[in-house]
């Protein structure tokens, strides 16, 4: 049932998630006038705070995160903001709160912006009370279990109280603009389609670089390491779109229809084929920064770099390479997309050097796309034509100035509102992308290597780039 909703519940909503994102992402949203004036903002954790406090708590948060243009409506945000203490594996607070939402009038929806594990004494909690109608919708923020087992115990947790028309689960990565410009590049466009194949792409190389270090998530991140924090929802998404098939439409099954063959098709990694790494003492633009031990204060196995030589296997991308890499405290922060282009089949230009067409797709902290061409050196050409690759480059920023680039959230608490499901990933991508993730812990297992060491500030182990380069590849940096 096709809802909007006029009432968010928001749990956890005095986590850093909600100060950082979600609270300023309401606050532009309400700003622009794009939410129901009427739409109430319920939120609950485990502080102590009444609604005053929390306002006070939540102006705080928008006065630290949200930019200083952004702030005139803060006033009239904060009067929708209502506060109700909750401690979810406390069955018992739950009426209170069904009583303070009342009977939603269009519908509700919830998020869940806690960790996973007390998603299960939530939903029961919810369903307890009687907030899993059909006029109600849920949202989950990742990570969605830590392998394909705990992964379907939380789905089948949460399809025991929704149907997955009415679940929403997040990956921040597809509420990017730019992300969702790969689909207008490759589908709005003709030039781009028919070259997007094996016949003419040599690779594709995905970079997820960081520079910071473990920030505060010191235990979350070393039981999870890079491959579960990274590859197994952003950079498998983004994978998933550059290598999807057209979609019928711009809708949620038919996006993900497709995106879900890319992730079945991916095929289980060889011996070799991945690289993990750990980074040790080094500096991040001229700041000495401790290893990785250091900052956590033990030993730890944990991988804080990986690079992936992945296969999708299917007729469009046979022999197709996909080299991932993803890190912390690499040597710059950097999201972006290359499609290497294979070279042409035959120079006509008496032996002048020239170089395949690239299309490099920057995500954060620019974004740009830049197409490499080959073109003439000027000059008389005596000795016969030169040829230079030039970019052809598109910022979005300068291509739209005027336009406000909104932050992934504010997409994607609109569209949980309104109930628009494309941007969200569906419980069949989740286990696909789990079960190839597993596949590769269960090598690294058996392998039983420790990740390399690497210096912070540099791009990583040198057999990640001995990965790509014994196929005559290099990394773009
Ligand atoms: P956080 O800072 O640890 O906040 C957790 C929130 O959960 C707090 O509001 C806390 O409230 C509440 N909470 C804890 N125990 C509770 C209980 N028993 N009952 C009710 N509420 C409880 O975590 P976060 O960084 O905001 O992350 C929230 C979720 O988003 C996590 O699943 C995380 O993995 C995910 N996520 C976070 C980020 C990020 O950038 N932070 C990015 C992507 C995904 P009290 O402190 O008041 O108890």
């Amino acid at each position: 049932m096709s809802f909007t909703a006029d009432c968010l519940l928001l749990l956890g909503a005095t986590g850093d998630l909600a100060q950082r994102m979600l609270l300023p992402s309401l606050c532009a949203l309400d700003a622009d006038d794009l939410v129901d004036p009427e739409l109430r903002i319920i939120c609950t954790a485990r502080s102590n705070y009444d609604t005053h406090q929390f306002r006070n708590f939540a102006r705080e948060a928008l006065e630290k995160y949200l930019p200083a243009d952004r702030r005139g409506s803060v006033a009239t945000f904060l009067n929708r903001l209502h506060y109700r203490p909750l401690d979810v594996t406390r069955p018992e607070g739950f009426s209170a709160l069904a009583e303070e939402l009342g009977e939603p009038h269009n519908g509700l929806a919830i998020l869940l912006s806690t960790a996973p594990r007390l998603f299960e004494p939530t939903i029961r909690g919810l369903l307890q009370c009687g907030l899993t109608t059909e006029k109600v919708r849920i949202a989950l923020e990742k990570p969605l279990g830590s392998d394909l087992e705990s992964s379907r115990e939380i789905n089948d947790a949460v399809a025991a109280a929704f149907p997955e028309s009415r679940i929403f689960r997040i990956d921040h990565y597809l509420g990017k603009e730019t992300v969702q410009n790969l689909l207008t590049m490759r589908f709005g466009n003709l030039l781009f389609e028919p070259l997007w194949n094996a016949a003419h792409i040599d690779h594709v190389q995905i970079t997820v670089a960081e520079t910071v270090g473990l920030e505060g998530r010191v235990g979350f991140y070393d039981e999870a390491g890079a491959l579960r924090d990274m590859v197994q929802n952003h950079m498998l998404q983004l994978l998933s779109l550059v290598a999807m098939e057209p979609p019928v439409s711009f809708d949620a099954t038919a996006v993900r229809d497709e995106k879900v063959k890319v992730l079945r098709a991916l095929r289980p990694v060889s011996a070799g084929e991945t690289v993990t790494g750990q980074y040790r003492a080094g500096a991040i633009q001229g700041q000495a920064v401790p290893g990785y031990d250091e900052e956590l204060g033990k030993d730890s196995d944990a991988e804080t770099f990986v690079a992936i030589k992945a296969h999708v296997d299917n007729w469009r991308w046979k022999g197709v390479p996909f080299y991932l890499r993803t890190g912390k405290r690499l040597y710059k922060r950097t999201t972006e997309i290359l499609v290497q282009f294979r070279p042409v089949p035959h120079s006509i230009f008496n032996g002048a050097k020239s170089e395949p067409n690239s299309l490099l797709i920057g995500i954060q902290p620019e974004e740009n796309i830049t197409l490499s061409l080959m073109a003439k050196l000027p000059g008389l050409d005596r000795n016969g034509i030169s040829l230079r690759k030039v970019p052809l480059n598109i910022a979005l920023a300068d291509a739209f100035v005027g336009t406000r680039r909104r932050i992934a959230y504010e997409r994607l608490l609109l569209d949980l509102i309104e109930g628009d499901q494309t941007l969200f990933v569906r419980r069949d991508e989740v286990e696909a992308q789990w079960k190839w993730i597993d596949q590769i812990r269960a090598r690294w297992n058996e392998e039983a290597r420790p990740p390399k060491p690497y210096t912070a500030g540099s791009w990583g182990p040198s057999a990640a780039i001995a990965l790509a380069e014994r196929d005559g590849v290099t990394w773009h940096e």
